[in-house]
């Protein structure tokens, strides 16, 4: 390429003038689909380089390759400027197509914000700076403070937003194209009524016993591991449909710690009244007093793994008992099974490692899974 041109090119891009008489170097703007970019060609040895603004360099990295060849393959400047300006306009395009599909329309926001109006904006307990998500907060009859997050569609009312809520189980509501945020508030406002008495009873539960998973109980949780005695808990699996009746139990801890409890359990079962909390019903039927945080420390019942010292790790607790009741000495499973694995005289059948307890020397299986 060594000529710059021919007489069409001053027509055709009347805004790009040469800057030195030997018509190498040009500086001015082409414009593309009504939107004008600056640009810079030096013409050196027969290589044409082009420099431009910073919105061109971005408009033109997906195509960079292209304008690579046509910088080393165009006859002339004219022809490097035509081709140049059909690929800005190609890339102006398909960005204002990608606009369109992820930017929402006027009636997006203008929908949101009356909807928001009618809810309260007091109601808002968080929204991204795209208006997109939505946290928004709601009282149960009992004062407790929830917190539904709502994802909107970009054809929100039309589509109705994604919602997540902490509660025992989905959030489900119905949508019409004519419905609002405040119709959603109001059909979980209705769904907290149905779980106040489960969260009662659980609250009561979580203020009156040591409660050792999960650490920080939510409102969906069901399940609570509840300190027994030292070395024994039970682990509670409440149907929060019907809440009152008797839970899943599952009783943890050496067999000479636990087994007087799950006897009673099991002799006392026509004890359980639905009248009573879940409470009332456990004590009534285990026939304990549970460890309560008002009289007693935590640091009491939580009982380390006889291998590691912790208590927790990777989430497990230690509850895998050595059974001899002179030892009782709990350990995580995972830490029993390597160190039945790191000494000799243990011996496998089918899952289940037979070895002696690191504690007491007497026996101790323990299942691989
Ligand atoms: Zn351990
Ligand atoms: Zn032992």
């Amino acid at each position: 390429m060594s000529f710059y041109g021919n007489i069409w090119f001053e027509r055709i891009f009347p805004q790009l003038v040469p800057v030195n008489e030997k018509l190498t170097q040009f500086r001015g703007f082409i414009s593309a689909l009504g939107e004008e970019f600056e640009v810079m060609l030096h013409l050196e040895n027969g290589n044409l380089q082009l420099q431009g603004s910073w919105r061109l360099q971005q408009l033109l990295k997906p195509c960079q390759e292209a304008v690579v060849q046509s910088l080393k393959q165009s006859s002339s400047i004219s022809v490097f400027l035509l081709e140049l300006r059909d690929l800005l306009e190609k890339q102006l395009k398909q960005t204002k197509l990608r606009r369109e599909i992820l930017l929402p329309t006027p009636q997006y926001y203008s929908a949101l914000l009356s909807h928001i109006a009618q809810c309260g904006w007091d109601r808002v307990e968080y929204v991204d700076p795209d208006l997109s998500t939505l946290h928004l907060t709601a009282k149960d009859e009992d004062g407790r403070l929830h917190i539904l997050q709502l994802q909107l569609p970009r054809d929100y009312p039309e589509k109705p937003p994604v919602c997540s809520a902490d509660l025992p189980e989905e959030f489900m509501f119905k949508w019409f194209p004519t419905s609002s945020l405040h119709d959603i508030l109001e059909q979980f406002q209705t769904k907290l009524c149905f779980f106040q008495d489960f969260w009662m009873c659980m609250d009561e539960i979580d203020n009156s016993c040591w409660v050792l998973e999960p650490e920080k109980p939510g409102r969906k949780d069901y399940k609570r591991r509840l300190v027994l005695t030292t070395n024994g808990s039970v682990q509670i699996s409440v149907n929060p449909q019907c809440h009152r009746s008797i839970p899943e139990c599952q009783f943890l801890g050496a067999e000479k710690v636990i087994g007087p409890f799950r006897d009673n359990f099991n002799c006392n079962l026509e004890k359980w009244d639905v009248n009573n909390t879940i409470l009332t019903n456990l004590k009534l039927v285990l026939d304990v007093e549970f460890p309560s945080p008002c009289s007693s420390s935590k640091k009491d019942y939580i009982v380390e793994c006889g291998i590691c010292y912790s208590f927790q790790m990777n989430d497990a607790l230690p509850d895998k008992p050595c059974n001899n009741s002179h030892c009782s000495q709990l350990f995580h499973v995972e830490c029993l099974i390597a160190w039945l694995r790191s000494v000799s005289t243990t011996t496998q059948s089918f899952s289940t490692l037979f070895g002696e307890c690191p504690y007491c020397d007497m026996p101790i299986t323990c299942k691989v899974s």
